[in-house]
């Protein structure tokens, strides 16, 4: 039966790829259909005889249509080939996996997941921040701040009182909305808060700040997708913000 590799490339960095991504992206794969998020450095580690095409889905720009993305797996894997679907982070966390698995096997393909390390949980601890740290919380809540997702809009007062290390996903552009809300459902305005920008690649920023300053502070900064933004008490840990690269920016945009 043919199969289908629904690969995790992790946050960026191409050493936190799995040992079991790696081998099969390097000795296996013959067609690789990358997201967006995927980094050049993992795409780097694909066999140089495979077929990489880019199939991005990055919000605001011109995306591949889900239905598209399916049918071509569809087709290089009844061709027989070893086709890797190689997505950002974890492939099931807002990775559409599900669907993707769901899609396979309508077409009867077996799909293979790899798991990946989500952005949530690698890119916080990239900057410091332990997710579930025993003395500050309880746990962690993964959720996506992108408002059109299935189940519309989080229900962010229920979220606010969950006593649990908030991660949001897709939430940079609407930050300012989501901090009025967990703050008007209660959520203490001076919580810790950190945005972590393009996490574990060359290009990592991140700002720490109060979760009422946090969204005047990520647009003072000039921080950009993709981006996780962390509330929570565990937020506070963070190591000191590392902004050497926005100066240089700012100067270029002066100069
Ligand atoms: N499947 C991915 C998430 C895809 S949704 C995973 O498990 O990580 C896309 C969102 O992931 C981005 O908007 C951002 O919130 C987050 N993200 C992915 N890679 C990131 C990185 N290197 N740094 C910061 N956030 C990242």
């Amino acid at each position: 039966m043919s199969k289908v590799y629904l690969i995790g490339a992790g946050p960026g960095a191409a050493d936190l790829l799995t040992v079991r991504a790696a081998t099969i992206l390097a000795a296996a794969a013959e067609v690789v259909l990358a997201d967006d998020l995927v980094s050049d450095e993992v795409l780097a580690r694909v066999r140089p005889d495979a077929r990489i095409l880019r199939v991005g889905k990055r919000g605001g720009r011109p995306s591949t249509p889900q239905s598209f993305i399916c049918r071509v797996m569809v087709r290089f894997a009844r061709q027989g080939k070893v086709v890797v679907r190689l997505k950002g982070g974890d492939p099931c966390v807002f990775g559409r996996g599900g669907e993707e698995v769901a899609a396979l096997a309508a077409a009867g393909i077996d799909a293979e997941i790899v798991p990946g390390l989500t952005a949530g949980i690698a890119v916080a601890a990239a900057v410091g921040i332990p997710v579930t740290h025993r003395e500050h919380c309880r746990g962690v809540t993964l959720v996506t701040g992108h408002g059109s997702d299935a189940g519309g809009e989080p229900d962010w007062a229920a979220l606010a009182r969950t006593g649990t290390t908030l991660v949001i996903y897709m939430g940079l552009a609407r930050l300012l909305n989501i901090a009025a809300r967990l703050i008007a459902a209660g959520m203490d305005p001076a919580t810790p808060a950190a945005a972590i920008a393009s996490g574990t690649t060359p290009a990592q920023r991140h700002v720490v700040a109060r979760l009422a300053e946090l969204p005047a502070r990520v647009v003072a900064c000039g921080l950009a997708s993709p981006a996780i933004i962390v509330i929570g008490e565990v937020a506070g840990l963070a190591r000191a913000e590392d902004l050497a690269g926005f100066a240089a920016q700012a100067q270029a945009c002066a100069a």
